[in-house]
């Protein structure tokens, strides 16, 4: 009989959800993780009173009442609603698209007017179907929304043209014909109080955490201690790479405590130009009504992934999707391993969604 019933890799957001549920139907679990902390890409760290996201903005958001219901255990979540607003050399428009935008953009001021210009300007392109990001998006909004606020920022954002990136990555954001400036078209949004770390330790009170160990460097012995192995690291990293790397966006951030209480008077401000050479200022008190004497943003600069960098973002178009085919067919041949997660699934998760698959994945496995 092995020590652990579970070895569960990467202390984030899935990997947490797994141990919380297995630990509680009474199974032995031992989480691991090459980083120093907790919480993965949503550990937050407190600095000047702020809980700064260190991985890039969280905001919790989802129509799931038992999945609210479920993070509601952990945490007591704010009414923060996400509004980005959008920079385009200067000209603030309100995101997502809504009538607040359409009317900076074109002066319309009534919805039939708004989708009359979208219909006009769609036409004008020509696009009955669209193949690609750049077609979709203006089949959605137009063709001077496009150049203005989705072509420079997606270019940077990924890394590649709009022509060569899938529909469905603009169809996240809501079109809406409504003063209606929330971001997402979800019933329950918010932040946890006292950042992410915080709740994520509660999901992982009582469980066997071990920070700073590599699974991938010391596999052979690790494998010794459990009967079954939950991987959230990359899958492709898993098996060696041997069919190839999957791509991934990685993006780096360049924070600053500033002597201000107040640097851009909103969370999340896009710079969708392609000459500004970030994507996006957060400004994280914000996300918490932060009535702090300083202030804390952090720039965010989108890459390729190489190694040594950390992999955000899956690069979910063609090519890549076909090899993640192939790792998938070699995933689910692996005995006793469970693969998990925006990096073990390379698939682009909300924190929702992580969470709704992970409770069904252990809820089947200890079933
Ligand atoms: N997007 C855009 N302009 C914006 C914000 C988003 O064109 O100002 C596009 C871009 O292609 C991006 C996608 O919408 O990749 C999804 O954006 P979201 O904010 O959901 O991305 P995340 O917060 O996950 O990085």
């Amino acid at each position: 009989m092995k020590q652990y019933d579970y070895l569960i890799v990467g202390a984030g957001l899935y990997g947490a959800v797994f141990a919380h549920e297995a630990k509680k139907a009474g199974k032995r679990c031992l989480v691991i993780d090459k980083r120093a902390h907790i919480a993965g890409n949503i550990y937050t760290e407190e600095v000047e009173g702020i809980n700064v996201h260190r991985y890039g903005a969280h905001i919790f958001h989802t129509n799931n009442k038992a999945v609210w219901q479920y993070v509601n255990q952990f945490a007591e979540f704010n009414r923060y609603t996400n509004s980005p607003v959008a920079n385009y050399h200067g000209e603030i428009y309100n995101l997502p698209f809504n009538m607040n935008t359409f009317n900076r953009m074109w002066g319309v001021v009534t919805p039939a007017e708004a989708k009359a210009k979208i219909e006009q300007q769609r036409a004008e392109a020509g696009i009955t179907e669209p193949k690609n990001l750049e077609e979709q998006a203006i089949s959605l909004v137009g063709t001077d929304i496009y150049e203005k606020l989705i072509k420079g920022y997606t270019g940077k954002q990924w890394g590649r043209p709009c022509t060569e990136l899938p529909a469905f990555i603009i169809k996240r954001l809501p079109v809406r014909f409504t003063y209606d400036d929330n971001y997402f078209n979800a019933l329950y949004q918010g932040i946890p109080n006292g950042g992410y770390t915080a709740m994520v330790e509660k999901m992982l009170d009582g469980v066997e955490v071990r920070l700073g160990v590599d699974y991938l460097a010391e596999k052979a012995e690790l494998d010794k201690l459990a009967d079954r192995v939950v991987y959230t690291g990359p899958v492709d990293a898993y098996f060696g790479y041997k069919l190839g790397a999957l791509q991934y966006r990685s993006v780096r951030f360049e924070t600053e405590t500033l002597d201000t209480d107040n640097y851009q008077g909103n969370a999340v401000v896009n710079y969708t130009d392609a000459e500004t050479p970030y994507t996006r200022i957060i400004e994280h008190k914000h996300f918490e009504f932060g009535t702090q004497p300083k202030t804390v943003i952090s720039r965010e600069y989108s890459a390729e992934w190489k190694p040594g960098d950390e992999p955000y973002y899956p690069v979910n178009d063609e090519k890549n999707g076909a090899l993640y085919a192939e790792y998938k067919k070699l995933a689910d041949a692996e005995p006793g391993v469970i693969f998990g997660g925006r990096l073990g699934e390379y698939k682009y998760y909300d924190m929702d969604k992580v969470i709704e698959v992970a409770l069904d994945v252990v809820g089947r496995e200890l079933a």
